[in-house]
């Protein structure tokens, strides 16, 4: 198979994240199909250093502007060029060395690079929810203007994804996101109340980013999946549910209109849909471990417990309502897990800072992408004046 495939220049946004060293792994493992020409970090310049000396890119670039001097003086000696800063993101995504950018940067700060790829023509593997969530209207038009896909890389969304192909004539009656419930399924705001940084950083099944575990906790995840799920595939709110499925092996579901249901499953291991992301349309062979039906086991499906995690109601009313509500949310989680990540405020906190800033920052229903990072500005300032960062 790998013969046929034509080789594909990889740009990776956050390549010493999680979602990016497993895409060194894939990269690694198909040397023929594909080559990572960008690599770009936050501030771990050893990995990059690491990654650099290994994958031999084109191009580096690291953000924190104090870590440039190490990064240059380690890699003087081979061909890889170093860009410092956050400006040279979205410089080197406006470069014309690659076909498909990777978005693995957490948080906000992915999206103007996503943007700038999108504007230069470039193909979109998309782990960087955040990006849809806060503006994804503005995404989605620029995608189709420039006639280049996103493929999710969101396991989720890539199984939604996997279960269209071959069913664009036919009509979705809804989609249902599949949730772990992650570590504190079936637990009561009495426990939560006293729950720490650690306890949530455990997730049963995943191993992700503080960012994304944290919000997998408090299922602000699967609220911010939600809305994303909402513009990859033109949805109405009402087309999607989430339930929960402790085991994550069955990744999302698609209901057509005539009743029918497809499923895409698998072990839950993020390898699989970057893989499929990055190789799209083709499926190339691996040696990751496969499902066993033989052993013993159980998939088991529940309601989420919106009593007890109330983000998923906070997020399904930024659903619904749309504007720039669902950006507002997304700063505010975003500084509500930063503080709770350094034990400033409790785990049930979050929910409430989140509530108070949506409340606050004034509604737009058709924000300019201006706009989008002005509330975000507002959202941010306005949470974090809560806890005084
Ligand atoms: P991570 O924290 O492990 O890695 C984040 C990466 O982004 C790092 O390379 C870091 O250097 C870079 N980065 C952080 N802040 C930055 C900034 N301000 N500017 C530029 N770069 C910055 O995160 P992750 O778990 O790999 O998640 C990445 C994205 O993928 C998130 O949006 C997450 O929701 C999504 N995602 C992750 C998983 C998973 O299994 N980890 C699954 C689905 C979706
Ligand atoms: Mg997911």
């Amino acid at each position: 198979m790998g013969n046929n495939v034509p080789v594909k220049r990889i740009a990776i946004f956050g390549s010493t994240g999680s979602i990016g060293k497993q895409a060194l792994d894939v990269i690694a493992s198909h040397p023929d199909m594909f080559v990572p020409e960008i690599l770009t970090a936050q501030n771990n310049e050893d990995l990059l250093i690491m990654q650099a000396l290994k994958f031999k890119p084109n191009i580096v670039v690291i953000g924190d502007e104090k870590k440039g001097i190490r990064v240059k003086q380690a890699l003087a000696t081979t061909d890889t060029k170093v860009f410092i800063g956050e400006q040279a993101l979205e410089e080197v995504a406006a470069m014309d060395c690659y076909d498909m950018m990777l978005a693995a940067i957490v948080g906000f700060a992915g999206l103007k690079p996503t943007l700038q790829a999108l504007e230069n023509g470039k193909a979109i593997a998309l782990a960087n929810k955040e990006t849809l969530v806060v503006a994804g209207d503005y995404v989605m038009k620029k995608a189709v203007e420039k006639k280049v896909p996103i493929i999710p890389v969101d396991s989720e969304h890539s199984a939604i994804f996997q279960c269209l192909i071959g069913e664009t004539r036919n009509k979705i009656e809804k989609i249902i996101l599949t949730a772990s419930g992650g570590p504190f399924l079936g637990k009561k705001p009495n426990f939560l109340v006293n729950v720490k940084r650690d306890h949530a950083l455990q997730h049963p099944n995943w191993n992700m980013g503080a960012k994304i575990s944290v919000d997998s906790a408090t299922l602000m995840n699967k609220g911010l999946e939600m809305i994303e799920a909402k513009w990859l595939f033109n949805l109405r709110p009402d087309q999607i549910q989430v339930v929960i499925h402790p085991q994550s092996i069955l990744h999302s579901m698609v209901q057509f209109e005539d009743g029918g249901i497809k499923a895409q499953m698998g072990l839950p291991d993020m390898k699989l849909p970057i893989q499929y992301a990055l190789a799209f349309p083709y499926r190339i062979g691996n040696k990751f471990p496969r499902y066993d039906f033989k052993k013993p086991n159980a998939l088991t499906f529940e309601e989420p417990d919106i009593k007890t995690f109330r983000n998923l109601v906070l997020a399904t009313e930024a659903l619904n309502k749309g504007g720039n509500l669902p950006c507002v949310l997304n700063a505010a989680n975003e500084i509500a897990v930063y503080a709770f990540l350094r034990n400033r405020i409790g785990f049930l906190d979050m929910t409430d800072l989140i509530e108070r800033t949506m409340e606050r920052v004034p509604f737009i229903e058709h924000p300019s992408l201006e706009e989008y990072f002005d509330s975000d500005a507002e959202a941010r300032n306005f949470a974090a004046s809560l806890i005084k960062l």
